[in-house]
């Protein structure tokens, strides 16, 4: 439920409805409308029952959320929320693009891979050290070694680091290296891990799910949030459809919806989304078009060699060519003001 106070609601009043709340045993959290101040109500709200909360001084009208998902909806934060990860701001206007390796291979690939995401204007670097394979018998990634090297490639270069993590005792290392942990499609829906990154203190980029509904992983995100974290960030990466000539087949109506549906910022993720590289560069510029946040993608020194997804990675030319052409479109559309929805 969400209590919408009147525009002239005085600070007694707005502490007087959180007292009623409270009261019941619920939580009650205060954000800022566009208009007015709205007082969220989280928790089973047939306990309110026994509160007349339309009758407290101040209140225009208490109103029922029926969706599963609260905190991550946008009725209970009509504005959009700006995600900041160690200063860079997610959802500001400006797209924010995380680049870099599947995964972090060595030192000396990583290094160069900064260098080159860094020089084409990104704000993250990306590398799994944790892989999550299909087949036990590829590649898993260097672990701890890999997240160090993540580490000492921010001291190189300045980008923030933005990781994988896999299960729930590696949290606490990924989160002492990186500056953001990222929850990979195939664990979208592992319970466990969402609550226990709920706690890490560190930002969170939620891939959607291999087959999940907009509902699903918005319920993921509410599962993160509702443990005290509430600095998500979607990433839409391709769902598992019929067709079979892309790796997944990428929604792009995703970012709309959730533009829609909730307030948290949404990137995608162009590479994962297509599994081919030709395909990047048209699905990056279409995703800002449609008002992404910003961008995923994968960048390795030489695809050829590449222990993971290397057939969807952009070499350090295509890459630079691509970065080049969202910097216009981001360009053009703010010189413009074209904003690609009204929410
Ligand atoms: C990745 O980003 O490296 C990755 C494994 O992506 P996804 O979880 O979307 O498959
Ligand atoms: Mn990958």
């Amino acid at each position: 439920m969400v209590i919408i106070m009147n525009p002239d609601a005085t600070a007694e009043n707005i502490k007087g409805v959180i007292r009623a709340v409270e009261g019941t045993g619920l939580m009650a959290k205060v954000m800022e409308g566009s208009q007015q101040k709205i007082v969220g109500v989280i928790g089973d709200k047939t306990r309110l029952a026994s509160v007349a909360i339309d009758a407290l001084p101040g209140v225009e009208q208490s109103v029922a959320i029926s969706k599963s998902y609260k905190l991550a909806s946008r009725e209970f934060h009509p504005q959009p929320s700006v995600i900041d990860v160690a200063g860079v701001k997610i959802g500001a206007g400006t797209p924010v693009i995380m680049a870099g390796p599947c995964a972090v291979e060595s030192k000396e690939q990583l290094f160069e891979a900064a260098d080159i995401v860094k020089a084409g204007g990104a704000q993250f670097l990306r590398g799994g050290a944790y892989k999550p394979r299909t087949s036990p018998y590829s590649f898993q990634g260097l672990e701890e070694e890999g997240l160090k090297y993540l580490a000492e490639a921010r001291e190189r270069t300045g980008l923030r680091v933005v990781t994988e993590v896999t299960t729930v005792e590696a949290i606490d290392r990924v989160a002492h290296y990186a500056d953001m942990l990222q929850v990979g499609a195939r664990n979208m829906q592992n319970f466990g891990l969402l609550k226990e990154v709920g706690k890490c203190g560190k930002p969170v980029l939620l891939k959607r799910g291999l087959a999940a509904t907009l509902d699903e992983w918005l319920n993921a995100a509410e599962y993160i949030m509702n443990a005290g974290n509430p600095n998500v960030v979607f990433c839409e990466r391709g769902i598992r459809t019929y067709e079979t000539y892309t790796r997944n087949t990428l929604d792009l109506s995703a970012v709309a919806a959730i533009k829609h549906l909730s307030h948290l910022p949404i990137i995608v993720d162009p590479s994962h989304g297509t599994g081919k590289w030709r395909m990047v560069k048209p699905m990056a510029l279409a995703a800002i078009a449609a008002g992404a946040d910003g961008l995923m993608m994968e960048v390795h020194p030489n695809p050829a060699k590449a222990l993971s997804d290397g057939p969807q990675s952009l070499t350090p030319e295509n890459y630079r060519e691509v970065m080049e052409c969202v910097h216009k479109i981001a360009a053009f559309m703010k010189e413009e003001h074209i904003e690609p929805m009204r929410v």
